[in-house]
């Protein structure tokens, strides 16, 4: 099993970051969602996302993401990819701009896996920002729980 850190657009000047979890806050969180047939997407919180980033000056924003359906054996990495290109496709023509994808497949505890900071270290080291210039919405406690191990800020998406 294993940890991807994945650009999907390269920028040359970040100074801000909004890192956003995925299940719950671009899409429905149904259960290990992996089927672009019933995906439920959460457009209302796209829209507050991309105000959140122009109002505070965000200029990168990406994914960080558990998905240990895969380390379940409930689908593949394929299955993965497929459906969230498909994701960040609709973000995009909703103009939400998804520059990267932190994503782990481990079903067990890893420094990878949320509530644990590896996913969130991984983007600020790479991207080498100042903590408090990076801010993680998330919609669980694990969530919060990895911002506050990585020494980043957080909201709740029902914050924002
Ligand atoms: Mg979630």
């Amino acid at each position: 099993m294993k940890f991807i850190f994945e650009i999907h657009n390269a920028k040359l000047e970040v100074n801000k970051i909004l890192i956003l979890d995925r299940d719950g806050v671009v899409i429905k969180d149904t259960g290990y969602p992996h089927k672009i047939k019933e995906l439920k997407f959460e457009i209302n919180n796209m829209k507050k996302i991309i105000n959140f980033m122009r109002k505070n000056d965000f200029n990168l924003c990406g994914f960080a993401t558990n998905q240990s359906g895969v380390g379940r054996g409930y689908f593949s990495e394929n299955q993965f990819w497929n459906c969230h290109n498909h994701i960040i496709e609709m973000c995009r023509k909703n103009g939400l701009e998804i520059d990267f994808t932190a994503v782990n497949f481990f079903k067990v505890e890893s420094y990878y896996r949320k509530p644990h900071p590896g996913m969130l270290n991984q983007i600020k080291y790479f991207y080498s920002v100042n903590s408090k210039n990076i801010l993680f919405i998330g919609d669980k406690s694990s969530d919060e729980k990895a911002a506050k191990n990585a020494t980043i800020n957080y909201k709740f998406i029902n914050q924002i």
